[in-house]
């Protein structure tokens, strides 16, 4: 039988803004060399050290907007003021190669993921408390109140929502989180319905009379 590669799995990393979900995919991908990072288009400025079409592909306003109406967009969505998106070909590129691809962007994002794409597997990541998540929110001591308060009003929106996600992960410790999130990666790898493929040309090689 010829070796006909199984589809890739789509991962999705997300969460409210101040939960940890930028720390523990930086840590999963450590952990988990293969898997293949979506890069996002953002229409915000860079920051020291980041890269163009490295960490982000950083376009104007008026580029994004063109990207929407020619629905090259898997998913996109304004997050506290910028635009941010992921370009659907190279994703769909990756997964039919076989390609795991990882993504880390927001609930609303997420959310269209689902829509469109029902086998995507989508990991909630929330602080222990929504006391933890405004300490954490004003530890970054670069926000003013008026916007630490409306990202904790989102937040809250954010967590009714757990429902659309497949697993929800509390991020008491950023070690310890990713350790859980590569853990459910590795488990999926497993599922029978993302590999049916295989296992069937394993019954039919091994296990038939
Ligand atoms: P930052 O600008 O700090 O890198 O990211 C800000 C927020 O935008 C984070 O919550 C991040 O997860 C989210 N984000 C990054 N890329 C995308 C994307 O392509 N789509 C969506 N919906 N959110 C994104």
């Amino acid at each position: 039988m010829k070796d006909k590669k199984e589809k890739g799995l789509l991962i999705v990393i997300s969460g409210p803004s101040g939960a940890g979900k930028g720390t523990i995919y930086g840590k999963v991908r450590q952990k988990m060399p293969d898997l293949k990072p979506s890069i996002s288009v953002t229409t915000r400025a860079p920051r020291p050290g980041e890269q163009d079409g490295v960490h982000y592909y950083f376009r104007t306003v008026e580029e994004h907007k063109r990207m929407q109406a020619n629905d090259e967009f898997l998913e996109w969505a304004d997050v506290y003021g910028n635009l941010y998106g992921t370009p659907k070909a190279p994703v769909f590129a990756m997964l039919e190669a076989g390609e795991d691809v990882l993504f880390e962007i927001d609930v609303q994002g997420a959310k269209q993921i689902k829509e469109k794409y029902p086998d995507s597997i989508l990991i909630f990541i929330m602080t222990p408390s929504f006391a933890e998540l405004e300490k954490r929110l004003r530890g970054r001591g670069t926000e003013k109140e008026e916007i630490i308060q409306k990202r904790l009003g989102s937040a809250r929106g954010e967590v009714a929502q757990y429902k659309l996600f497949d697993y929800f992960v509390t991020n008491d410790n950023a070690d310890e989180a990713a350790e859980r999130v590569a853990g459910i990666i590795a488990a999926e790898k497993y599922n029978i319905m993302s590999n049916e493929q295989k296992i069937q040309q394993l019954l039919a090689e091994r296990y038939s009379d």
